[in-house]
C-alpha cells in the first residue's frame, strides 16, 4: 500500500547504514526524529465540502488528504508535522474520457478549481491547493490509464495520461519496445505528469527528455479540445506541442499521450568509474559530451557525494575494499569523483561508444571499477528514494534542488550553491550537509543536482522557516550564476517567482496571455507557473 505521509510502498524500508549514520552525527549533529502528526487527527480536520454531489467526485476525507499535497520537503514539514491546512474540496478519478469530459463541464457549470494529479511526485509544490474562494476538484488521472494503440511501422504508441512508469513500461516491453523514460520517482510518476512537467530519465542522453519523446496527443482545455498532430516533423509554424511541454496543469487536462518508443536495447549497461579529482572527472565528462559518443548516462559525482554515496552504499568491507585499491591507483579518498556512464543500445555501437569513452576517461587519470557498481546503481535507482523516509525518522530533513548551466560556469555556479545552503543555514547555528552530482550531461552545458540535509527543529513551521531561507538562497544564487531555475522538477509554486528572470516581462506577458486564452477563467491550477 502507499505510505500516506512519506515516499512509497509501505512495506519497504531502506535502513541508513551505521557509517552513513556515524558521518551525519559528524557533520551535523544526532538528529531528533520528531513525532508523526496522526492521520485520525488529519481525519477530523478535512472540512466540509464545498462542492455540489456529482457521482463522480468522491469526498473521502483520506482521499482529499492524499490529493492534498506532492512530495516536496514543505509537504512533507506540513504532513508529517500536522500543519497542512488546505485540500482539495472532493476528488475524481475517472476511468474514460466521456467521465473527464463530463467533469469539466461540470467545473465550467460550478465554478470550480481543477487540479489535475498524475501520481503526485511533484518536489516543488505543483498540488498545492490554493486559497480559493472557489471550491477546488483533485481531478486524478490514476485510473485513465491504458495503452490506446502501438505503431510498430511508425514507432509510435499512444496511452492514457494517467499510466505510471511500470505498467507503461510493462505494456511495451511485451511487445518488444520501451519508452525509455526513468526519472527517479518512475513507480509513481505518470506519463502525462512527465510531459506537462518537461521531466528528464536517468537515460536521457540515449532515449532523449520527455520532450524529445513526446509525439502529440489530446488536450481538454477550458475553450475546447486541441488535438496536437504526431507529425515526424513539421515547418507549419510554432509547435503547439511546445507550449503544452512545461504547462503544468495551466493549460487543461492532457488526455491522451502519443510517444516516439524504441526497440528494446541489446545491451543496456552502466560501468563505474573514479577520477583522482573534480578537475579531471569534469575534463573528461566534458570531452566525452562534446563528441559524438553515443552514451546513456554520465553522472558525475563530486567529492562530498562520492564520500556520502559510499558511506551509504553499506557494506563496510568491501568500501574499505575499494578505498585502499583506489589508493594503490594514486585516488585519495577526500578528492575521489565517482562516475557511472551507462552505454544502451545494439551490441556493436554500445561496444564502440563504449571503448570510445574509455579512451577518454584513461586520459583523464580516471579509474575503472568494473561492472558490480553500474550494476547495484541499476538494481537501486528507484529505492534510494527510500531513504528520505529512514533520514526523516531519524530528525534529518533531505531536499534536492537542481539546474543546468553552460560548461564554462559548472564548477562555480555548483561551489556557489553549496556555499549559500552553507551560510544560510548560519542563523539556525546549525551545520548542514551539502553534495552535488552532474546528472544529465550535454555537448553545451551540465545539470547540477545538489541534495541537502539538516536537522529537523523542534516545530515544523521553525523547519520550514529554514527550508525556506535554504531555498532562497540556492534559488538566487542559481539565478545570479546564470542557470535555469529547473532542469528537471518544474516551476510549480516553489520556482515561480525566478520565472521572470529567464522568460523576461514580455515573456511572462507572452505565457499569462497564452493560458489565459486556454483557461479565460483561471480555473485549471491556478497559482502555478507563472508569478
Ligand atoms: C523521489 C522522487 C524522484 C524524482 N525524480 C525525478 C527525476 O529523476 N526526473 C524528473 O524529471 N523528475 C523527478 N521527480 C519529480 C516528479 O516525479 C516529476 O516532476 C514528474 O514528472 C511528476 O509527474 P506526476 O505524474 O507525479 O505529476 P503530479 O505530481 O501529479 O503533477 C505535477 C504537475 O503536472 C500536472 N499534471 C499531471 N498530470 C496531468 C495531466 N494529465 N494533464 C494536465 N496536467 C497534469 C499537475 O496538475 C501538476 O501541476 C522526482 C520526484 C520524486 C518524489
Amino acid at each position: 500500500m502507499q505510505r500516506w505521509n512519506g515516499w512509497g510502498d509501505d512495506n519497504i524500508y531502506l535502513a541508513l547504514p551505521a557509517r552513513g549514520l556515524r558521518i551525519l552525527r559528524d557533520l551535523i549533529g544526532a538528529g531528533q526524529g520528531r513525532p508523526d502528526f496522526p492521520l485520525e487527527k488529519f481525519i477530523e480536520r478535512i472540512p466540509k465540502s464545498r462542492l455540489a454531489p456529482h457521482p463522480l467526485i468522491s469526498f473521502d476525507p483520506k482521499l482529499r488528504l492524499d490529493h492534498a499535497h506532492g512530495q516536496s520537503l514543505p509537504d512533507w514539514i506540513r504532513l508529517r508535522g500536522g500543519t497542512l491546512q488546505r485540500f482539495p474540496d472532493g476528488v475524481a478519478r475517472p476511468t474514460t474520457l466521456e467521465e473527464i469530459q463530463d467533469l469539466l463541464r461540470f467545473t465550467v457549470r460550478n465554478n470550480i478549481v481543477v487540479i489535475p494529479y498524475g501520481g503526485g511526485t511533484s518536489v516543488v509544490g505543483h498540488l498545492e491547493v490554493p486559497d480559493s474562494r472557489r471550491p477546488v476538484l483533485s481531478l486524478s488521472l490514476e485510473r485513465f490509464n491504458r495503452l490506446i494503440g502501438l505503431n510498430s511501422d511508425s514507432r509510435l504508441a499512444a496511452f492514457e495520461a494517467g499510466i505510471r512508469g511500470p505498467r507503461l513500461e510493462q505494456q511495451l516491453n511485451s511487445r518488444g519496445f520501451t519508452l525509455g523514460h526513468y526519472p527517479q520517482s518512475f513507480d509513481y510518476s505518470s506519463l502525462g505528469g512527465w510531459v506537462v512537467t518537461r521531466s528528464s530519465g536517468q537515460q536521457s542522453s540515449h532515449y532523449g527528455r520527455i520532450e524529445q519523446l513526446f509525439a502529440g496527443g489530446d488536450v481538454l482545455t477550458p475553450r475546447g479540445s486541441l488535438n496536437l498532430p504526431s507529425f515526424p516533423a513539421s515547418a507549419a509554424g510554432p509547435d503547439l506541442r511546445q507550449i503544452l511541454l512545461g504547462s503544468e496543469g495551466r493549460m487543461g487536462v492532457l488526455t491522451k499521450v502519443v510517444v516516439k518508443i524504441a526497440a528494446l536495447p541489446e545491451k543496456d549497461d552502466v560501468y563505474g568509474v573514479f577520477f583522482p579529482s573534480w578537475e579531471s572527472a569534469i575534463q573528461s565528462v566534458q570531452t566525452i559530451a562534446g563528441t559524438d559518443i553515443s552514451f546513456s548516462m554520465m553522472r558525475l559525482s563530486n567529492p562530498a557525494e562520492t564520500m556520502t554515496n559510499l558511506a551509504m552504499a553499506g557494506n563496510e568491507r568491501q568500501t574499505a575494499f575499494l578505498a585502499r585499491y583506489l589508493r594503490l591507483r594514486g585516488i585519495s579518498e577526500q578528492k575521489a569523483c565517482m562516475c557511472l556512464v551507462g552505454f544502451t543500445g545494439s551490441r556493436r555501437l554500445a561496444a564502440a561508444a563504449r571503448r570510445a569513452a574509455f579512451s577518454i576517461i584513461r586520459r583523464y587519470k580516471g579509474i575503472y571499477v568494473g561492472k558490480p557498481m553500474g550494476n547495484a546503481w541499476k538494481k537501486n535507482r528507484f529505492q534510494a528514494a527510500y531513504l528520505r523516509n529512514t533520514l526523516w525518522d531519524l530528525g534529518y530533513a533531505a531536499d534536492t534542488l537542481e539546474t543546468a548551466i553552460t560548461w564554462d560556469k559548472v564548477t562555480a555556479a555548483m561551489k556557489a550553491i553549496e556555499k549559500s545552503l552553507r551560510e544560510a543555514i548560519k542563523p539556525d547555528d546549525e551545520q548542514i550537509h551539502v553534495f552535488s552530482h552532474l546528472s544529465h550531461v550535454y555537448p553545451s552545458g551540465s545539470s547540477i543536482y545538489t541534495t541537502f540535509l539538516f536537522r529537523l527543529a523542534e516545530t515544523p513551521d521553525k523547519t520550514l522557516e529554514t527550508w525556506k531561507r535554504l531555498k532562497r538562497a540556492a534559488s538566487q544564487t542559481i539565478v545570479a550564476a546564470g542557470g535555469t531555475i529547473s532542469h528537471q522538477h518544474g516551476v510549480g509554486k516553489d520556482h515561480k517567482k525566478y520565472m521572470a528572470a529567464e522568460k523576461g516581462a514580455i515573456g511572462i506577458q507572452a505565457l499569462e496571455k497564452m493560458f489565459n486564452h486556454f483557461d479565460p477563467e483561471q480555473r485549471m491550477n491556478p497559482g502555478k507557473l507563472l508569478p
